[in-house]
C-alpha cells in the first residue's frame, strides 16, 4: 500500500482472474471449433506417438498442478482450473490412446475433447462470475454479513446497525464499514465509549477483516449519510 493506492494492489489478482477466465474461454471456444468438425470426419490419430506424449504430458501437469493446488486466491483457482484441464486432458489423450490400441473408434478422439471442453467451461464461467461480482463490490459471503450484524447486535448498548457494508478486496481480504447506534444518556462519558469500542473490537476479531471502519452514532444523533441504504 502506499498513499494513492491505499488499499495495496491486491485487487490486481481480481484482473488477473478476469484476463484468466477470458483466455480459458478463448481457449476452449478454439478446441470446440476444432473439435466438432472432426466428428463428422473423424481421422484415426497415431496411437503410439500420442500415447507416448499423454504420459509426458500427465507427469509434467500434474506436478504443476499439484504445486499450485495449494493456492487460495481467486487468481491461484482460476489457474489451477487451467492446469487441472491440461492434466485431465493429457489423461483423456492417454485412455483414449490406449483404447485405439485394441479399438478402430477415431470419433472417440473428437468425443473426448468437446466433452472435456465443455465441462471445463462451466467451471471457468462459474469463476468468472465469482470474479465480477466481487469486482462490483458485492458482499463476498452473505451468510458471514448476517454473522457479522448479528454479532455486532448482540453488543448491549448497541440497539441497531446500518450502512453496514462488507466487501472483499480479492476474496480472501474483507472491509467492513457501518454505523452502529447507542442509546446514550447525558451521563455518556469517555469511559462508556471506550467500552463500546472494546466491545466491538472484540466482536469483530474472529471475523478477521482487512479493514474495519465503525462509526458510532448516538440515537438522538442525525445519520451523517442521511439515506439509509435500502436492503431487500
Ligand atoms: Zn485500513
Ligand atoms: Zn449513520
Amino acid at each position: 500500500a502506499n498513499r494513492q493506492f491505499t488499499y495495496g494492489y491486491r485487487r490486481l489478482s481480481l484482473f488477473g482472474a478476469l484476463i484468466n477466465g477470458l483466455v480459458l474461454i478463448a481457449g476452449s471456444v478454439w478446441v470446440l471449433t476444432e473439435a466438432i468438425p472432426r466428428l463428422a470426419n473423424p481421422v484415426m490419430p497415431v496411437t503410439e506417438g500420442m500415447l507416448a506424449l499423454a504420459v509426458l504430458g500427465v507427469a509434467v501437469n500434474g506436478f504443476a498442478a499439484y504445486r499450485l493446488s495449494k493456492g487460495n486466491t481467486l487468481n491461484e483457482k482460476v489457474l489451477n482450473w487451467h492446469l487441472l484441464e491440461d492434466v485431465l486432458g493429457w489423461v483423456a489423450v492417454l485412455v483414449v490412446a490406449i483404447v485405439l490400441q485394441f479399438v478402430d473408434w477415431p470419433i472417440l478422439d473428437p468425443l473426448l475433447s468437446i466433452g472435456f471442453t465443455l465441462f471445463i467451461l462451466v467451471n471457468v464461467l462459474r469463476n468468472l462470475s465469482t470474479t465480477a461480482r466481487l469486482f462490483l463490490q458485492a458482499a463476498p459471503d452473505s451468510k458471514l454479513q448476517n454473522e457479522i450484524q448479528d454479532t455486532l447486535l448482540k453488543i448491549d448498548e448497541l440497539d441497531s446497525i446500518h450502512h453496514l457494508h462488507l466487501w472483499s478486496l480479492d476474496g480472501e481480504h474483507h472491509v467492513l464499514t457501518a454505523h452502529v447506534v447507542t442509546n446514550a444518556s447525558k451521563a455518556f462519558t469517555a469511559n462508556h465509549y471506550a467500552d463500546i469500542k472494546l466491545r466491538i473490537a472484540n466482536a469483530l476479531e474472529q471475523f478477521d477483516l482487512a479493514h474495519t471502519t465503525i462509526e458510532l452514532e448516538l440515537t438522538q444523533e442525525h445519520c451523517r449519510d442521511e439515506v439509509p441504504d435500502k436492503v431487500q
